[in-house]
């Protein structure tokens, strides 16, 4: 029996060959410089900052090259499939404006590009096709290997202290007849097809990875299984060699995990004979935990999930600033040379990627948030509250967008101006920052005046200041000389210098005197400026509270 009738006996249907395939998706026609990178997760959970990372990787090359960022849904292992998956995936690409050039979306039938399909399950005739080329080769062969079998090997080679795998005389089934093999497959049993390895374990191969530079690895000698029993579809490593060959894929970007599988790539792609593509093997994401660094993990990090800065309202630029910024080491630099560039114009080089870990730092991503924030006019900050609180709070988006010139004046306090505060790290610390200004979150509060103060200290500057002083209309000049004389009157320091020297001398001092006024209206002993948020207010309000105290 001939190679050729074995693997018409596995596959009667497929007539196309690894030729037509490859005449079906010719080479690109881009620029020599274009990039072009896939984004190709497993939609078996839900998105990690390391998966996100791998994308914002992928579509800065791409972009920055003029080239083109696909999405494939590499769902070969439907046993893991996690409802929602993609869908996700898709939102969060859509919600950084990761948008990909090429992709296709199951349920919806949406599709672009020409490369596809992009979703694995749909591309098993392609599979098929190229595993049946390598079993007429004699590259290739079914394995009938029962779990106790592979049970077995396992227990001897760890006994023996050999390597785990199936491998030389450990490949049982490598060595039957065509005819044999025939047999079992009409007979009804199961099988995997595994690679017909031509690899030595004791031979070195060269490898350069662009983020980890020049390694040698030894070579694959393993027959591993490149397509399943249980569904029919490829393993990870032969769909990797089908699509990102047929689809073109010059840059591979993916986790530390896979680097270990680098001589199966590369075994791979020298028995079909085509140019593997370039690799860029991304670093762990690490945090501090105490004196410690560790890897970040979905099961102890909340941030370790990308629902994390959605849910707390981090601007996108924050969250893709922090990510850049251990992404690569070069990239803050750049930034301060390009303050409003698009990200994308940074030309992201592998070398300069840490090799032992990127170290991600949520005080960093504060930090780029607050600046990011507080440069913004207070009409966008508004815009971004509006977007979030729609999700995440509607009552307090209905209250915003009640009064919403109000609330564009409050979140303008201090803003426009040389250092301007820089208050909120995210979308969802606003509403703490800010509810005391609407009457309808104004109520049970709780005023916790300095306990040197009595309740008469109290009311004789609330009452001091409303009846004799206060005047919405006053001037920021006016409005600070009235305190001043009035604070003298009261029997407070107005100097503050003086008052520290001679505490003695005084009631209190003057920074205390509008320290009340501000509890007063606003329930708060810290806010922004206190004649700006008085003015906002208004008499009624201003009074009404007063009263109410
Ligand atoms: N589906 C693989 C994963 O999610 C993709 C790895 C790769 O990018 O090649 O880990």
């Amino acid at each position: 029996m001939t190679n050729k009738e074995l693997a018409d006996l596995i596959f009667p249907d497929i007539t196309k060959t690894v030729a037509d395939y490859e005449a079906l998706y010719p080479e690109r026609d881009l620029s020599e410089n274009a990039k072009v990178t896939r984004y190709a997760p497993s939609p078996t959970g839900f998105m990690h900052i390391g998966n996100f990372l791998a994308a914002i990787i992928d579509y800065v090359i791409a972009k920055n090259s003029g080239g083109v960022f696909f999405l494939r849904n590499e769902d070969t292992d439907q046993a893991r499939e996690v409802e929602g998956a993609v869908e996700y995936i898709r939102h969060v690409l859509e919600h950084y404006k990761l948008n990909p050039d090429e992709y296709e979306y199951k349920d919806t039938l949406e599709q672009k590009g020409s490369y596809g399909p992009y979703i694995q399950s749909k591309r098993k005739e392609i599979y098929h096709a190229f595993i049946k080329h390598l079993i007429i080769e004699g590259k290739a062969y079914p394995c009938f290997m029962t779990q106790e079998e592979m049970d077995a090997a396992r227990e001897a080679q760890t006994k023996d202290k050999r390597r785990i795998g199936i491998y030389g005389k450990y490949a049982k089934y490598r060595y039957i007849s065509n005819e044999e093999a025939a047999e079992r497959i009409n007979n009804g049993e199961k099988y995997t097809i595994r690679l017909r390895s031509e690899g030595d374990f004791n031979r070195k191969f060269k490898f350069n990875d662009l983020a980890n530079g020049e390694m040698e690895f030894p070579e694959n000698d393993i027959d591993i299984p490149i397509m399943k029993s249980s569904n029919l579809l490829p393993t990870y490593h032969f769909a990797h060699l089908v699509d990102d060959h047929l689809m073109r894929t010059t840059h591979v970007v993916r986790g530390q995990e896979w680097m270990s599988s680098v001589p199966i790539h590369y075994e791979l792609f020298k028995t079909f004979g085509f140019k593997m593509p370039k690799y860029v093997h991304i670093p762990l994401i690490l945090k501090k935990d105490g004196d410690k660094v560790r890897k970040i993990s979905k099961r102890l990090d909340p941030e370790a999930r990308m629902t994390y800065y959605e849910e707390k309202g981090y601007p996108i630029y924050a969250v893709i600033e922090a990510i850049m910024t251990i992404a690569n080491s070069n990239y803050e630099a750049w930034r301060e040379g390009h303050p409003d560039a698009d990200f994308t114009e940074f030309e992201f080089s592998p070398k300069k990627m840490s090799k032992s870990g990127a170290l991600f730092d949520l005080d960093k991503l504060d930090n780029i948030s607050k600046n990011y924030l507080s440069r913004l006019k207070a009409g966008e900050v508004f815009d971004l509250l509006d977007t979030y609180t729609k999700e995440y709070d509607k009552d307090f988006n209905e209250i915003i967008n009640k009064y919403k010139e109000y609330t564009i004046n409050v979140l303008n306090i201090e803003r426009e101006q040389k250092k301007p505060r820089k208050d909120y790290a995210s979308l969802s610390e606003i509403k703490n920052g800010i509810w005391y200004m609407y009457n309808e979150l104004f109520t049970n509060v709780e005023y916790n005046f300095d306990t040197k103060f009595s309740n008469e200290d109290i009311k004789e500057i609330l009452n001091t200041y409303f009846n004799d002083y206060y005047n919405e209309s006053d001037d920021k000049d006016t409005w600070f000389n009235k305190m001043k004389e009035m604070a003298e009157k009261l029997g407070y320091c107005t100097n503050m210098k003086e008052y520290k020297e001679n505490p003695d001398n005084y009631k209190g001092s003057i920074a205390e005197v509008s320290n009340v006024i501000r509890i007063a209206v606003t329930s708060k002993d810290q806010s922004p400026d206190l004649y700006e948020i008085l003015k906002l207010l208004g008499k009624e309000r201003v009074l009404n509270r007063i009263k109410n105290i």
